[in-house]
Order: structure tokens, then sequence, then C-alpha cells
């Protein structure tokens, strides 16, 4: 159902050249959200210019949301959009791996793997966030949305520890930013998605997403339209009333 406000408001989304972030950018579009994808990736422009082909007010950005200065520089870079700011959907992250496509054990892992996964994965979100803040505040109406992971719930079985490690702090993160942004009406709400078919999860290889499907009781991987759904009702003004909660998107892998 659309939202009658959407078209006022803008969503943000990180990470949305490809994968679970393109998938959140199409849904929210087809909601009637205009949409602003960023990403690091070039492909960004043309899933942007696939979405305006398809009728919709779609904008491409490049942005590496773990530096400090191009965050900062956003709002301006956006224009007067930015005031029209309503959403942000923090999804950009990375979960190197080895060479055999596994996670790197510890005892192995290069410090600036742990680093560059704490920058990505939590850092990103929370310059992101920050800088968003000023504009939600404004409206006194807001959505913040973290992509968080099943390694931050449970035993991480296939991503390594740096992974597990940003995604936990990132739900510490929203619960702290929920708390504070409550009193401007803005929510802010993690989704912890189990194995979804992108181009990170195919880096694992067959073998490894095959045997963490023998666990999933709804019997297949996820696909990035089964978080962008649940993304779509966080951003609405249904969810009103939702904040500083986990919702594990995982086909059932998961459960508390
Ligand atoms: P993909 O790797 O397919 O897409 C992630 C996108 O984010 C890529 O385009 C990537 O570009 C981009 N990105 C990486 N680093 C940055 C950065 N510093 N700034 C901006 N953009 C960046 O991953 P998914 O779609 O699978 O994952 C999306 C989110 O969902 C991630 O946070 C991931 O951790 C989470 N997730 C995914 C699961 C899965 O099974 N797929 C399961 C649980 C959580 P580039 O290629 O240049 O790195």
């Amino acid at each position: 159902m659309q939202d009658h406000q959407a078209g006022d408001r803008l969503a943000l989304i990180t990470g949305a050249a490809r994968g679970i972030g393109a998938g959140i950018a199409r849904h929210l579009a087809a909601l009637g959200h205009p949409v602003l994808l960023t990403d690091t990736l070039p492909e960004v422009e043309a899933t942007a210019a696939a979405l305006r082909a398809a009728g919709h007010d779609a904008r491409a950005l490049f942005l590496d949301v773990a530096d400090d200065a191009a965050v900062a520089a956003l709002p301006a870079a956006v224009g007067p959009a930015w005031d029209r700011l309503g959403i942000v959907v923090n999804n950009a992250g990375i979960s190197p791996k080895g060479p055999d496509g596994k996670r790197r054990p510890v005892a192995e892992m290069p410090a600036a793997e742990w680093r560059r996964v704490l920058e990505v994965n939590l850092t990103g979100a929370f310059l992101v966030s920050q800088v968003a803040l000023p504009a939600l505040k404004a409206r006194r109406w807001g959505r913040i949305v973290m992509i968080t992971s099943q390694a931050a719930r449970a035993k991480s079985q296939i991503a390594g520890a740096a992974y597990a490690a940003a995604k936990t702090g990132l739900m510490g993160f929203a619960r702290s930013l929920a708390t504070e942004c409550g009193p401007h009406g803005i929510t802010v709400n993690s989704i912890a998605p189990g194995r979804i078919d992108t181009p990170m999860a195919q880096v694992a290889g067959a073998g490894v997403n095959e045997a963490f499907l023998a666990q999933v009781p709804m019997g297949r991987v996820g696909k990035p339209a089964d978080v962008a759904a649940v993304v779509g009702f966080l951003a609405s003004d249904a969810a009103s009333y939702l904040t500083g909660t986990t919702i594990d998107v995982g086909g059932g892998s998961f459960m508390p």
C-alpha cells in the first residue's frame, strides 16, 4: 500500500548499487518514495537509471560511507532535496574472505582487515546517521534502518570475527540512537538477514550456502526483496511504535 506522504519522504540507501541495497531502493521507489542510491561501485548509476526508466524518482551518488569528509559533504552534494530526507537505510557492508572463499580465522586476520570492516560496517552507519539527524529532526519524522546480520544474533557460521563484531556493534548503536531519537519522532530499527542471494553471499561458494540451507525451515535462500519488504514496513507510518528492535529475516534459520 502506498503511503500518501511517500513522495515527500526521500529515502537514502547506502550500498545500493546491487544486492540487498538495490532491492531496497527498488521497493521504496515502488512505494512512491524518491530514492537516493549511494555506493562505491560505479554500477550505482545504472541501478538508479533503471529505476528512472521505470518512472521513479531516483538519483545516484558515489559515497564511501567510511569517508568522514565525503559523508559530511553529503547534504551539500544532494542540494535542496536533502530537506525532504525522511528515511535512511544503512545497508553498505563488506564481509572479506580468504582466497578459498572462507573467513580468515582470528589468528590469521590482518589488523587492516579488522579495521576496514569496522570502519565500513559500523562507523559508516554512525557517520551517515549523524549527518542525517538535523534534517530528520527538523521535520520531526524519520526512519533509520540498520542492515545487520544473523552473525550478530548467534554463532557466526560463515562471516569472520570482524564482521560479527561490527554487526553486533551496529545493533547496540541502533538501540542508543533509538533512545535518543524517539522524542524527535524518529524510529531506529535493525534487520538481521539470514542467507540472501547476492554477490556477497556467492563469494562463500555453493557448498557453504547449501550446508546453510539445510537448516532453514522455509527451505530456500532469501532474496533481496524479502529484506526490502520489511524495510518498507519499518519506513511506513504503520511502524511508528516500533523502535530499537531487531527483526530477523532469515526464513527461520535463527529463532531467539
Ligand atoms: P553486496 O556486496 O552484494 O552489496 C553491498 C554493496 O555495498 C556493494 O555494492 C558494495 O560495493 C557496497 N559497499 C561496500 N563498501 C562500501 C562503502 N564503504 N561505502 C559504500 N558502499 C559500499 O552485499 P549484500 O547486498 O549481500 O549485503 C548488503 C548488506 O546486507 C551488508 O551490510 C551485508 O553485511 C548485509 N547482509 C547480507 C547477507 C547476505 O547473505 N547477502 C546476510 C546478512 C547481512 P563494493 O563491491 O565496492 O564493495
